[in-house]
């Protein structure tokens, strides 16, 4: 075959630019994506020769080895791993870019560090931080061996290697001029030591020394021209004059392996230093920080099983992507690698823990299929899980790791109410929120408990965009006013969370924006008689309303404002109608049954909703009436938190009111929504008269 050149594909190139160009400080880590790469290659032909014992027969050896040339300024990572073919070669070094290499760039241009790259699946192309060329041999064990070279610069080449090679991968990097730093024998050890000492498979270091050695001139001139030893000075000792010997140098190369810990998770706790965990964690994870915490545990009895769990301190880039899962618990069988592409150990919403788990009584050459069935799968799933809700409410101990924690992965607890029903009261204890009487700190369901007044309903929340929108949405006035505490939920995942959370320890969850809100049922009579007294106003209002709302009613949650709209309690809130619209729907029917649901409430104790039912009172007064109910409506849908119905007329209304305010009376424009005017007049005459709304307060209206 001759060689063949193929273009990189476009965001490899950016990306390889990006790493050959730009200054990093932190290089070494090229040496850890490789061996982890090599590591990868092993795990894969170990997992295959489980089922075909045949795999292993080209090579039966499973090492790493470092080899730093200092004639050839190369440094050599070869591994007797499952090798790639043209194709593999093809696609995945250079044309088929991953999902990670767009995120990555995107994260270096945001000042990330290069130390991320394992993360993001692309490790490899981190050879060019050292490397101004790589030479990748090849081979696997469908028979030819394969050389991948390139020197970056938008292309790269494949052609048939003629030479000896076993089943594996030889990464070659020519290092550049300034790089041969990384040929040094204590630098390299340091490095695998930092990055790599708990890799599973032996890492061999090519090493190179010289000895001195005392040889007769006869030994020395049967010497084997082969070993050239270079002649020291030649010292014939005065004794031994006779004898005729001299003292030589010579260079002995040998392999030393740099990574003899025992696996990690086999060692008893008290063993493991915090060091340890980390390193081991980095080295699992391809992490470059250390964990947020970590879940060492055995369990023994009818099923054995050791697993190391870690949580880690930033959720990945691709947390929610769901078609690429995460291949981060490594199963293992009796300390033999089996499979990291198990999704049986936690639900999708615990996707971001990291570990291994080391088995005893499976089979060791169990299948992927083989395992979804197994029950010695569900019970250490099950184990796993309990464990995971434990290193969690460890961490809740820790406030400053907890919010860390929180900022995190409380989508993933918020997604865990949603999904699962079994752990939904461990997932409750695990929420933090912000309250009306929390300040900057946030707060648990448990702790809102103790602190609930004599008789107090249930739990009251209010959820919307921001901070301030559910602080001074008009839901709550009455509740701040009469010093309920009230749990603020600004995350769009609140809203689909709510719908799971109907009770917490007990405590019914009350929305404070949907209907039939009970706060206290002092005055249940006097209230009664409130809504006989307003039948006709609330009657009246419906009427002008017609559809857009689904009945009017008396409040009993307002204090400063006139009225507000509140939703049933199975239709959309505000804050869920703005989600579902942001999420562009493709059922508008089932939005638009959603979104029906409205419940017009008045503040019987407001004087506009008083100076209104005097209006409707007078049978006269129809016309202007219906005018100022359809304002007064829209006002309320912004207020709530909706979006007004016919912005166009409402705009208007508002610039109607400003003219009025500014004294500019009606003449300024024939409009069609001439009514509207004429009622704010009407309006601000009766105020006038009664002295509810004085003149300034019409000022005070812009
Ligand atoms: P990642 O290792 O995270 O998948 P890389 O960019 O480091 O991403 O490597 C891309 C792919 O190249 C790997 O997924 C693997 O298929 C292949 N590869 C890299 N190094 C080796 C190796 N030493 N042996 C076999 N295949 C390898």
């Amino acid at each position: 075959m001759t060689k063949e050149t193929f273009a990189f594909q476009a965001e490899i190139n950016q990306l390889m630019s990006l790493i050959i160009n730009t200054f990093y400080s932190n290089k070494d880590i090229f040496l850890r994506e490789l061996i982890s790469n090599s590591s990868d290659a092993l795990d894969k032909i170990r997992y295959q020769s489980i089922t075909n014992a045949s795999a292993l027969n080209d090579n039966p050896n499973m090492k790493i080895k470092i080899i730093p040339d200092m004639k050839n300024k190369t440094l050599t990572i070869s591994d007797d791993g499952i090798g790639m073919n043209k194709e593999d070669l093809v696609n995945n070094l250079g044309t088929i870019a991953r999902s990670g290499t767009k995120n990555f760039m995107e994260a270096l241009k945001e000042g990330s560090d290069v130390n991320m790259i394992g993360q993001f699946g692309v490790g490899f192309y981190s050879a060019y931080l050292v490397a101004e060329k790589v030479t990748v041999r090849t081979k696997n064990n469908d028979g030819k061996a394969y050389v991948w070279e390139s020197t970056a610069g938008g292309s790269f080449s494949i052609e048939e290697y003629d030479g000896e090679m076993n089943r594996g991968t030889q990464m070659i990097c020519h290092l550049k001029d300034d790089m041969h730093d990384y040929l040094n024998e204590s630098r390299l050890r340091e490095l695998v030591k930092k990055h790599s000492e708990f890799i599973n498979y032996p890492i061999e270091l090519y090493t190179e020394r010289t000895e001195e050695e005392e040889v007769t001139d006869d030994e020395d001139d049967d010497d084997d021209e082969n070993d050239k030893p270079k002649i020291d000075d030649v010292e014939e000792g005065e004794e031994d004059k006779k004898k005729k010997t001299k003292k030589v140098t010579k260079t002995v190369n040998e392999f030393k392996e740099l990574n003899t810990v025992k696996p990690i998770w086999t060692r008893p706790e008290s063993e493991i230093s915090s060091e340890d965990y980390t390193s081991f964690y980095k080295s699992l994870s391809n992490d470059f920080e250390e964990p947020l915490s970590h879940k060492h545990f055995s369990v023994e009895g009818q099923i054995e099983f050791k697993a190391l769990l870690f949580c880690p301190k930033r959720a990945p880039f691709d947390l929610f992507n769901k078609k690429e899962h995460n291949n981060n618990i490594k199963l293992y069988v009796r300390r033999v690698f089996i499979t990291d592409d198990c999704k049986e150990f936690f639900p999708d919403y615990l996707s971001f823990i990291t570990g291994i788990v080391d088995s005893e009584d499976l089979p060791l050459n169990i299948s992927r299929e083989m395992l979804q069935q197994n029950k010695v799968m569900k019970v250490v799933k099950k184990n796993l899980v309990k464990k995971v809700f434990e290193m969690f409410e460890k961490l809740a101990d820790d406030k400053e790791k907890y919010k860390i924690f929180y900022q995190q992965f409380s989508k993933n607890l918020k997604l865990g109410i949603h999904e699962d029903e079994h752990n939904r009261k461990r997932l409750l204890d695990l929420l933090r929120y912000q309250t009306n009487k929390s300040g900057q700190d946030l707060t648990s369901l448990e702790d809102y408990v103790t602190r609930m007044k004599e008789g107090q309903k249930g739990i009251y929340y209010m959820t919307g965009e921001t901070l301030n929108d559910v602080a001074d949405s008009p839901f709550v006035e009455k509740l701040n006013k009469e010093g309920y505490e009230v749990i603020f939920m600004t995350d769009s995942i609140d809203e689909y969370c709510t719908q799971q959370m109907t009770e917490y320890d007990g405590h019914k969850m009350l929305n404070c924006a949907k209907e039939g809100l009970e706060i206290d049922d002092n005055d249940e009579e006097k209230f009664k008689k409130t809504e006989e007294e307003f039948k006709l106003l609330t009657d009246k209002v419906k009427e002008v309303l017609g559809p857009k709302v689904e009945k009017v009613c008396l409040s009993k949650r307002l204090e400063t404002s006139p009225c507000a709209l509140v939703t049933s309690q199975y239709g959309w809130s505000a804050n869920m109608e703005r989600i579902m619209k942001a999420q562009a729907l493709q059922d508008a029917n089932m939005a638009q049954h959603m979104m029906g649901k409205k419940t017009l409430e008045l503040n019987p104790e407001h004087r506009i909703v008083n100076a209104l039912k005097k209006r409707a009172e007078n049978k006269n007064d129809e016309k202007s009436f219906g005018s100022l109910v359809n304002l007064l409506f829209e006002t309320s849908m912004l207020m709530s938190g909706y979006t007004p119905t016919n912005t166009k007329m409402y705009g208007s209304s508002i610039h109607r009111m400003i003219e009025l305010g500014l004294n500019l009376g009606a003449d300024t424009d024939e409009d069609e929504d001439e009514d509207v005017i004429d009622e704010l007049e009407n309006i601000k005459a009766s105020n006038v008269k009664s002295h509810d709304i004085d003149s300034e307060d019409m000022e005070d209206v812009d």
